[in-house]
């Protein structure tokens, strides 16, 4: 008979295992937010955390200004003078007519540049017939037609960026637009990583049986780069106690966040966790995903500790889902919700009730209709799927088998860039 398993890690239900969500709240709740501060020319300030909420210095358009290339007319005049006005003056973007409207006059306006104050409409170049001097204008024209008011786009004085905010390219042309020539942004955390693992080489080392080239670290390295962090790539750490406290004790002078991967499945957790259990306190989590279920987290002295799984796209989920949520916290990040989407599945999918199972997938689009496939084989050491893939098909915990046509919940990686 089968000997029943305990509820390790290698069991594949375990009703004990941790709820992810309750395992990120768990986590946020734990992280202190810094409250430290730096001032950044707003050219170095793309992908920063802004630190208060930022006003506008100005009106913008600060000043009314055509939208269209053509001709600015006061109605009233135009009506008066039966839709025939004489060109008087010419406007260009930076070179502004500066008198007004009268009698029978019109003025010649181009994109951006400055209306005469008494105008209350932009006629386009296209529209009007122009015979000798005589300009004839078309007679459905409404106020205020093609004319960009002050304001309209942003109000003196009002919230720009929330605090909390990673400045993006359309934030960086609010802030030229306002004049603003530095922020207030919070100081990158410094995140450290290393990996763990007898088997692993350098990439600049010839292979030998049995061993791997470490394609961890520069998966996390490529992760992290993404985010506003101080990055330090602490390297290689072998399958033993002395020398992962050695590094441990490194790490913890310098880091807001240590990150390791390996170790931490049933095989080899006892070393770690001695080590762990020596320097600080951590807890060991069974989690209900796949891929991902071991982790481990906690504090040593001053740096938060977690030490994801050695396979590949299961230290990458549990990256993305733990890890990414506990960075934003330390920085008060304004987390945007993800965009969850649904689509027919053209694979059948395995699934493991008990348990969140995010699938590599391959999302894409016929006739209006969202479509989705497995990427490859879905093992958490299988790179070449994730490579491929643009989205996680989430499936829930209480999903079963999941058939061809049925519909799932996609997670794409990149709605917008
Ligand atoms: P572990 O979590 O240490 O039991 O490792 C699980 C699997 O992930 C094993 O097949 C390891 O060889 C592999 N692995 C661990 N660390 C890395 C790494 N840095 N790069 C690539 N594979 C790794
Ligand atoms: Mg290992």
């Amino acid at each position: 008979m089968a000997k029943k398993l305990n509820n390790t890690c290698m069991n594949e239900f375990d009703p004990d295992a941790l709820d992810e969500v309750i395992a990120v709240r768990n986590i946020i709740n734990s992280i202190k937010s810094s409250i430290k501060r730096e001032i950044v020319p707003i050219s170095r300030s793309l992908g920063r955390v802004v630190a208060n909420d930022i006003r506008s210095t100005l009106d913008i358009p600060s000043f009314k200004n055509s939208a269209m290339d053509g001709y600015a007319v006061n109605i009233k005049m135009l009506k008066t003078f039966e839709y025939i006005l004489i060109q008087k003056g010419i406007s260009l973007a930076g070179k502004p007519y500066n008198k007004k409207l009268k009698d029978n006059g019109t003025v010649k306006v181009m994109t951006g540049s400055v209306i005469p104050d008494n105008s209350d409409a932009v006629i386009m170049k296209e529209m009007v017939n122009i015979k000798g001097k005589k300009i004839f204008f078309p007679k459905n024209i409404k106020k205020n037609q093609n004319i960009r008011m002050i304001g309209e786009d942003i109000k003196k004085k009002s919230i720009i960026i929330k605090k909390g905010e990673i400045i993006n390219h359309s934030h960086l042309g609010i802030l030229s637009s306002c004049g603003i020539k530095n922020i207030s942004v919070i100081v990158k955390p410094i995140v450290s990583f290393f990996s763990t693992g007898d088997e692993l080489i350098s990439i600049n080392n010839k292979l030998k049986k049995g061993m791997i080239y470490d394609s961890n670290r520069y998966i996390l390295h490529g992760l992290l780069e993404r985010l506003p962090v101080v990055i330090k790539d602490m390297g290689v750490v072998k399958d033993n106690e002395k020398a992962l406290i050695k590094k441990l004790e490194v790490c913890c002078q310098k880091s807001d966040i240590i990150i390791t991967t390996g170790g931490v499945s049933v095989g080899d957790a006892d070393y770690i966790k001695s080590a762990l259990a020596k320097l600080g306190k951590i807890d060991f989590w069974k989690i209900a995903i796949k891929p991902g279920r071991p982790l481990a987290y906690g504090k040593i002295k001053k740096s938060y500790f977690f030490g994801l799984p050695g396979n590949p796209v299961s230290a990458v989920v549990t990256f993305q889902l733990f890890v990414k949520a506990a960075i934003n916290k330390l920085m008060d990040v304004k987390e945007r919700k993800n965009i969850m989407i649904n689509a027919i599945t053209k694979d059948n999918l395995s699934k493991k009730k008990g348990r969140v199972e995010y699938k590599r997938g391959y999302l894409m689009q016929d006739k209006n209709i969202n479509y989705v496939m497995s990427s490859g084989l879905q093992g958490s050491n299988i790179l070449s799927s994730l490579a491929k893939a643009n989205c996680y098909i989430r499936l829930d915990v209480n999903t079963s088998k999941v058939n061809k046509g049925d519909e799932v919940t996609v997670l794409p990686f990149d709605i917008l860039i």
